[in-house]
């Protein structure tokens, strides 16, 4: 049978948005790799709440083995300013803030942050590495018998006939064969080759900084990092600057990033051999050089900081799609590439999935939607990106004066010596600019005392960069603008509302936006107001009508989409889903809302506060708009 949609990539956008169509939406596609097997190397590894929230509705086993897999939060929660990882600690943030409980220590540890967000959202975000996600995509691939090509390139594109030919080429035979397709969508990361061939262009700076990733494991780094764990480990000292991630530390499992300044262009992972990587590790794990902390290499690699976006998400009258890393790449300050992709395959899933099953289906907002949210998001990473610059700024180790000297290494007379002398100069000039450093783990040195002081300035305080972003997470509304990347909102980007602190985030009810969370019942089984859009769902997703007057019952309407009743008593309807409310003082929102309609995506495509004007020609005329 020939297949409607090509998704090139299977990354984690490419292998999300199949499941969304052919798992969920039951629109069959073809999805192809150039890889012949996924990748070991981590890179993302925060999946946001919106991403978690996501999963939860539309792939609820998926979504409940990341939870099973992913590290207990207590490990997680904070952010360490150091020396070196067993060394002295500058400053320590708790990134979860004061409305999320630290657990009881007899406590099971996989519920901790989902209890304390409860009235927030119905799942939380998780510490879960990017190639244990892909790897558990791939088996859900599988199992739900989605058509996966590993080992298949797309080397060309044409869509300048009625369908859009593809060129594919076997990488390991060289084989080529053409094929078409109604719709071909470019998950294939930031080198699209989808995008080139739709000669879409990427805006925004060129490379902001260069890095090397190291993936090791270590025993004796774990064990101790157990006893007071963290998420990051900001490094500083004499030897290294750099960030240790500790990815699992039931396994031993870390990542370190190495900023480089320069890393040769043509040949970047050439000063970076296993040999030197193992020495920067232990000078970052600890000072004392004779202690021998293991550490076992597994992979190294190297990426460009960038922050762009494509200039348009779609070309060819809405047959070729661009989603993921492939329409925009941002700085990983605050952890937003992925889970940006991941949102992006979910608005477009329900629109070609629509589109396909022959009803009317938005295509064109796609880009008009998600390329602004890539915009503003590149903002929002970019902002955090300098507040991380704050520490080493106040530790006299900025990143401006490395991009100085990165500037002088670029010059003709540098270039024109040979790689030995360019090596040294360049070691001995960056050790020169971070010697003090030794300061810190001297009890006694003023300037240690003083540099620990405008770390804990910094970092208590909340200035340097955060990890939970709940107003952009899940509090942005398409068409409205984006929250606003103000150090003050950001200082405060942790914050929900709770009975202790009522002026945190509230989720509201806006046009353009995500439903809030609610708890209600439905058939006997507690659920989440955001789970609406998969019960209602048979097939082709569907917009649904929610209406909290019970008195709309009595005009008899019959609608032509599912409606579903949301009260607090427990009533009978023949039209209408009943669904209660958990908690019986629950409404919608602050101001009265008699109904609303909810697109496919969960997000609200209208509002009424009149329930008389809730007709089935009101609700057709704004479906057919
Ligand atoms: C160090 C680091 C840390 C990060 N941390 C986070 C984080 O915490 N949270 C977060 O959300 N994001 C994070 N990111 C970003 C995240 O890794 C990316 O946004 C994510 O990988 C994008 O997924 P994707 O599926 O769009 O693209 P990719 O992961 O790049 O996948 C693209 C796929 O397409 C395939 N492909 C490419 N070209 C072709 C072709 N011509 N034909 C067929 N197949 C092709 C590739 O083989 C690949 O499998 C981080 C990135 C880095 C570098």
């Amino acid at each position: 049978m020939r297949k409607p949609i090509l998704i090139a990539g299977g990354g984690p956008v490419g292998l999300t948005l199949g499941l969304l169509l052919e798992h969920v939406y039951k629109v069959p596609v073809d999805i192809i790799d150039r890889q012949l097997a996924p990748t070991h190397h981590p890179q993302a590894h925060f999946m946001n709440l919106r991403t978690m929230e996501i999963l939860k509705t539309h792939l609820p086993s998926l979504h409940e083995q990341i939870l099973d897999m992913a590290a207990p939060p207590s490990q997680w929660r904070d952010y360490v300013y150091c020396s070196c990882v067993m060394g002295q600690e500058l400053a320590r943030v708790d990134q979860f803030g004061p409305g999320i409980k630290a657990p009881p220590a007899s406590h099971g540890f996989r519920n901790e942050l989902c209890e304390s967000l409860h009235d927030l959202s119905p799942t939380q975000p998780v510490h879960f590495p990017q190639h244990k996600f892909e790897h558990l995509l791939g088996s859900f691939v599988a199992e739900a018998g989605l058509n996966f090509e590993r080992g298949i390139e797309l080397t060309c594109l044409d869509a300048n006939g009625p369908q859009v030919r593809v060129n594919l080429r076997n990488v390991q035979s060289g084989q080529e064969e053409v094929r078409e397709y109604d719709h071909v969508i470019g998950c294939d990361g930031a080198h699209s080759k989808v995008r080139q061939r739709t000669n879409i262009e990427m805006q925004g700076p060129p490379k902001l900084q260069s890095l090397v990733n190291v993936h090791f494991t270590s025993q004796k780094l774990s064990n101790h990092a157990k006893n007071s764990p963290a998420m990051l480990y900001f490094v500083f000292n004499p030897k290294i600057i750099g960030v240790l991630i500790a990815h699992d530390l039931a396994k031993g499992e870390w990542v370190f990033q190495i900023p480089c300044f320069p890393a040769d262009p043509k040949n970047p992972l050439s000063e970076y051999s296993k040999a030197t990587c193992e020495k920067l590790i232990r000078a970052a794990a600890n000072s004392d050089e004779s202690s021998s902390v293991d550490v076992d290499i597994h992979s190294i690699g190297y990426w460009e900081m960038q922050a762009q976006v494509a200039t348009s998400y779609d070309a060819f009258n809405k047959r070729v799609f661009l989603a993921g890393d492939a329409a925009h790449r941002f700085p990983p300050a605050g952890g937003f590439g992925m889970n940006t992709g991941i949102q992006d395959a979910h608005n477009l899933a329900w629109r070609l999935a629509r589109h396909i099953h022959g009803a009317p289906s938005q295509l064109n907002d796609y880009s008009k939607e998600r390329q602004p949210i890539a915009e503003a998001t590149t903002k929002l990473s970019m902002k955090n990106f300098e507040r991380t610059l704050r520490v080493p700024t106040a530790l006299h180790v900025s990143y401006t004066s490395a991009q100085h000297l990165m500037n002088v290494t670029q010059t003709t007379a540098f270039q024109l010596l040979p790689n030995p002398f360019r090596q040294t100069i360049m070691s001995t000039a960056m050790a020169a600019g971070s010697a003090h450093l030794r300061a810190v783990d001297d009890p006694t040195s003023t300037l240690g005392q003083h540099l620990h002081r405008r770390v804990r300035e910094i970092v208590l305080r909340r200035k340097a960069i955060g990890m939970l972003f709940y107003p952009w997470d899940i509090g942005y509304a398409y068409d409205k603008p984006f929250p606003e990347s103000s150090d003050e909102a950001l200082d405060q980007s942790h914050l929900f509302s709770t009975k202790e602190n009522p002026h945190g985030f509230t989720s509201i009810v806006q046009v353009g936006g995500r439903l809030p969370h609610h708890w209600i019942t439905v058939n006997g089984k507690v659920v989440s107001t955001l789970d609406l859009p998969q019960l209602v769902l048979k097939d082709c997703p569907s917009y649904s009508l929610l209406v909290t007057d019970p008195s709309w019952l009595e005009k008899k309407y019959t609608m032509e989409i599912p409606t579903v009743l949301l009260v607090n008593e427990e009533i009978s309807s023949n039209n209408a889903i009943i669904a209660t409310f958990n908690n019986k003082k629950n409404s919608l929102g602050d101001s009265p809302i008699s109904a609303l309609l909810l697109r496919p995506d969960g997000h609200v495509a209208f509002v009424w506060k009149n329930i008389d004007e809730v007709t089935p020609k009101a609700v057709n005329a704004i479906l057919e708009a």
